[in-house]
């Protein structure tokens, strides 16, 4: 299967736009290497998108130098659950690929809570 990774960073990328502030989302949290934002469609009371503002298409081609970076992200994830008052309680998730489910070719967490989650994830 061929996968537009919307590889171009700038005017190619959706989340390299929101993190520019060229294209709109509801910004919870930003620095100089990461933005939170809320999903346009979202699939739980909360759901939230991280994304570092370094073009990297997902996890599965991310690079050793970007460890520390993924790391921050998560911690970063779970102060904004808290923000968000979900007690410790909501589901973290990236999607790395078209079989599980990656529609935007930008790395991004998914932060998930206010509702019973189920598992194994469909
Ligand atoms: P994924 O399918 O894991 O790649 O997740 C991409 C997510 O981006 C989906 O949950 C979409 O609803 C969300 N999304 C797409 N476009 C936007 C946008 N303009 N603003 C906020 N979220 C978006």
């Amino acid at each position: 299967m061929t996968v537009d990774k919307g590889s171009d960073v700038g005017p190619g990328c959706l989340f390299c736009r929101i993190a520019a502030g060229e294209a709109p989302a509801t910004i919870l949290y930003q620095d100089q290497e990461m933005v939170a934002f809320r999903d346009s469609h979202p699939v739980a009371p909360i759901h939230v998108l991280l994304v570092p503002r370094k073009h990297l298409v997902s996890v599965a081609e991310a690079q050793e130098a970007d460890a520390d970076l993924l790391g921050r992200m998560m911690l970063r994830a779970a102060d904004i659950a808290r923000k968000e008052r979900l007690e410790g309680d909501f589901r973290l998730v990236t999607n790395s690929g078209p079989q599980a489910g990656q529609s935007v070719y930008h790395l991004h967490f998914h932060l998930l809570g206010g509702r019973r989650m189920r598992w194994p994830p469909g």
